[in-house]
Order: C-alpha cells, then structure tokens, then sequence
C-alpha cells in the first residue's frame, strides 16, 4: 500500500499569530505514519520551513509560474521556491483556474516548470457542478489531466493528482467515498495509460470538504492516496485527526 500524503492547503488563511501555534501543534505529533505537508501563502513559507526545520514535514506553495525568470510582476518561480527546499507546488486549482483563468495548457507548464526545480507538483482536476449534473465529470477529469500528461509524460510518475469536485471545496458538501472512489479509479486507469509499472505507485489524493468525520471512510478507499485539505488544515485538531486516519 503507497504511504498516504495529507496536506494542507490553507489558501489565503493565516497570520504570524495563527501560523505560529498551528505550526508547533503539528511538529509536536509527529512523527507520522504518513507523509504530511503544509502550503501556505508565500509570506508565510519561510516561517513553515523553519517550524518544519529538520524534521520530515514538508511544505509547498499554492501555485508557481510556468516561466523561468522576467518581466512576470506578481509571479514567483519554481526555481525560486526550490532554493529554499520547498517540495510541494499545488498547481491547477480550481480557484485559480476559476479567478485567474489557467486554462489545462497553463497548468501543464506549471506542472512542467515545478518538475523541472525538483518541486512535486500536487495537481489538481475537478468537475463543477455542471458538469456532474449533465453527466460530464469523466470526460472534463480526463481532459485536464491528460494536458497534464501530453506535456510531462516522460515524468508523469513524479506528480501528485488531487481530485477536487469543485461543488465540494470549501461548501461542506463531500463527495461520497464511492463518487470519489469511482473518479480516482478513472484517473488511476488514465495514468496506468501514461505510465504503466509506476501508476500505482502515483499518488491521488481526494480534497472537497474533507474533515475528521469524513477522513477515514474516503481514505480508505482503494485509490484513495491521501487527502488535501483546505478549512480543516487551519485547525490544529481536525488536521491531527485527518493525519492519523490516514496513518491507519
Ligand atoms: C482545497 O482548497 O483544496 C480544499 C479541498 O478546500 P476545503 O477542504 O476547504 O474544501
């Protein structure tokens, strides 16, 4: 069984007096029998990175630039984030994709740029509302992944894919374990296309409105690899109860 990865997302949440005893309340559990990460609002890294210092937590940002280096204010690259040993990078999340506009192509050169810096990049596909409703979660799922893929086959088995139905993130309303179950199972089919041996061993992790209640019955799900977790990773005791029903 792949060691499950639960991470973080705390979107634009957080402040230095939030951060700082959240921060200690998750390197006191540790160590854990899963793998665990904290992406945080760039500001913020410096001060996870040091709270996270010499353990095996882990931390990542929210989003990348497709670009090397230039005239792209505002952005911050993959190369960048990796000098300080960030080893994560959500890539393609609904909300960017939503109120940024990343299309499936842009996501692919994130995904390309992070894999390029040594940055695994969480990718993220999910289906609105619509789209479930007119029967069409299979088919969009697909279509952004395999950009994904189309672009970084040769490395495809270096990333992490999130499934995230958008109708779940940040509403309360979680998909059921076997609408997701059901969903990351096409992925893992996808990937097992693109990367034959190695997709088993590619991580899928499920994110919509994941919490301690709901944790166990998702993760244990067969092709359900871990979670990413956005309102619940910003307080300390249901992001300790999601870890540890990953750990089972
Ligand atoms: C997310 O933002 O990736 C997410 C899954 O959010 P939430 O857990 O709040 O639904």
């Amino acid at each position: 069984m792949t060691r499950k990865l639960v991470a973080g997302n705390w979107k634009m949440h957080g402040s230095r007096a939030a951060n700082e005893p959240l921060l200690a309340t998750i390197h006191q559990g540790r160590p854990y029998d899963c793998d665990v990460a904290v992406c945080a609002p760039f500001p913020y890294l410096a001060e996870v990175a040091l709270a996270f210092a010499g353990s095996e937590l882990r931390w990542g940002a929210q989003d990348c630039s497709s670009h090397e280096q230039g005239a792209y204010t505002g952005e911050v690259s993959a190369a960048m984030l990796a000098e300080f040993g960030c080893r994560y990078a959500i890539v393609g999340h609904s909300e960017r994709r939503q109120y940024h506009g990343e299309t499936d192509e842009a996501v692919a050169a994130k995904t390309a740029a992070a894999l390029a810096n040594g940055i695994t990049p969480i990718v993220c596909v999910g289906e609105t509302l619509a789209q479930r409703e007119a029967g069409q979660t299979e088919e969009v799922v697909k279509r952004q992944l395999a950009a994904v893929i189309h672009v970084n086959g040769h490395c495809i088995s270096e990333i992490v894919v999130a499934y995230e139905p958008v109708w779940a993130i940040g509403t309360g309303k979680t998909a059921t374990p076997e609408q997701a179950q059901a969903v990351h199972a096409v992925l893992r089919a996808q990937l097992h296309h693109a990367a034959s041996e190695h997709a088993a061993a590619i991580k899928i992790l499920y994110g919509g409105s994941m919490n301690a209640a709901n944790a166990a019955e998702l993760l244990a799900q067969a092709d359900i690899d871990g979670g990413l977790i956005g309102g619940a990773s910003l307080k300390a005791p249901d992001f300790l109860q999601i870890i540890s029903a990953a750990a089972r």
